[in-house]
């Protein structure tokens, strides 16, 4: 019989797939269900991006472009890097991918050989973990939340082997809303500069934090060498679907990258590079209003959940809420299953983002107001 190459048998799909079909199976049967099992803007792409798309195709920009993608855009993107995350960035640092997870694939394809292992914070968003895998290297878990509590560097020294090559640093983390002070980014990369480790850098949530500020790792002393930062339009623009990002590294990553984004896709389709150029002209306002929605979604929905005994953090960042579902069952999979089947709330189970998140549940707050009072309401029966 045929088999596939060795590399994928440690690869998995997500259980979220299956959660997605469930969901959709209800709706099919007449239930409607309250959806918060998703990770995507709540606004539809704005009209300035899509007629730049329009204009693109108009005027007939449809054939090849540089792999990397046109100038302007990484021109834009280069100078987005400079002020907004304060990196010292040149056009010839900036990759364009299809989407933040290409940018990822790309990024530790290039550097893990078989064998590496990467500290990886759990709980994580579930495909980095089948991305390192899939590169042939071994995840070390670290759990974030203990890691605040107890000091980042004496966890990363604790778990760290002689392997260990890379460090996954995602902030705003996908799913427990985690944002990283500059604190402990300055830990993180104190240890990365000891341990002469490369960080992948996981910034797709940059515009969704609430209390504090969004520190890219790789703006810190000695960084820019050693990080590739990945990115995407899907969350800030509301651009899911148009699958573009873009990664930021030096030599010899970016070579790298190159080799990577010719080989997979020969870059992302010229028309919808246009319609990125007009996103990253979006003014700082608009970004800035969009979070003030947000925040006022994550408030309503979390003071909600405290209030019905699903105990739940303040998250500091991106549109996901993590509340402990002890009260429901000690198995996140049991309590998701039961809040889909008997309140018809579609969650996450924690458990799919690592043993780390067992015990909790992700809420995707990315949905219209409306939507959370009448999930909340449905919980309050529910638990009654
Ligand atoms: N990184 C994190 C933490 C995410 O949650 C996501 C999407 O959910 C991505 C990267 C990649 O997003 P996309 O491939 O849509 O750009």
């Amino acid at each position: 019989a045929f088999r596939t190459a060795k590399r994928l048998d440690e690869v998995g799909f997500s259980d979220i797939v299956q959660i997605r079909n469930k969901v959709l199976e209800l709706r099919a049967a007449g239930v409607p269900v309250h959806a918060f099992h998703g990770g995507e803007p709540f606004f539809d792409t704005p009209e300035p991006i899509k007629q730049a798309m329009t204009r693109a195709l108009a005027e007939n920009q449809t054939r090849y472009a540089p792999s990397s993608g046109i100038a302007p855009l990484r021109e834009i993107i280069a100078e987005k890097l400079r002020t907004k995350n304060h990196m010292d960035v040149q056009v010839e640092d900036v990759i364009v991918t299809v989407g933040g997870a290409h940018a990822l694939y790309a990024a530790f394809q290039t550097v893990l050989d078989p064998g590496d292992d990467v500290l990886l914070f759990s709980p994580y968003w579930t495909p980095i973990r089948d991305m390192i895998t899939g590169a042939e290297a071994r995840p070390l878990l670290v759990s974030t939340a203990s890691a605040r509590q107890s000091g980042i560097t004496q966890m990363l020294e604790r778990l760290s082997t002689p392997q260990t090559r890379a460090i996954y640093y995602n902030t705003p983390q996908n799913p427990s809303g985690t944002v990283f002070s500059r604190k402990e980014a300055e830990e993180v990369a104190a240890f990365a500069m000891e341990r002469d480790l490369i960080v992948f850098a996981d910034e797709a949530y940059e515009d969704l934090v609430y209390d504090g500020d969004h520190v890219s790792i790789a703006s810190l002393p000695g960084m820019a060498q050693r990080t590739i930062t990945c990115y995407t339009l899907s969350k800030s623009y509301g651009m899911t679907g148009w699958r573009v990002g873009y990664a930021v590294a030096k030599e010899p990553f970016m070579t790298g990258l190159r080799k990577m984004v010719l080989y997979s896709t020969n870059g992302v389709s010229t028309p919808t590079q246009y319609a990125a150029l007009e996103a990253l002209k979006t003014p700082q306002t608009e970004l800035d209003a969009r979070r003030a929605e947000y925040r006022k979604r994550r408030d309503l929905l979390v003071a909600g959940l405290n209030e019905l005994g699903l105990t739940c953090p303040v998250p500091e960042g991106a549109f996901y809420a993590f509340p402990s579902v002890a009260k429901i069952s000690k198995d996140s999979r049991k309590a998701a299953n039961l809040l889909l089947e008997k309140a018809h709330v579609a969650t996450i189970p924690g458990v799919v983002f690592g043993a780390q998140g067992e015990g909790s549940v992700r809420f995707g707050y990315a949905v219209p107001e409306q939507a959370i009072h009448a999930g909340l309401d449905a919980l309050r029966a529910f638990l009654k």
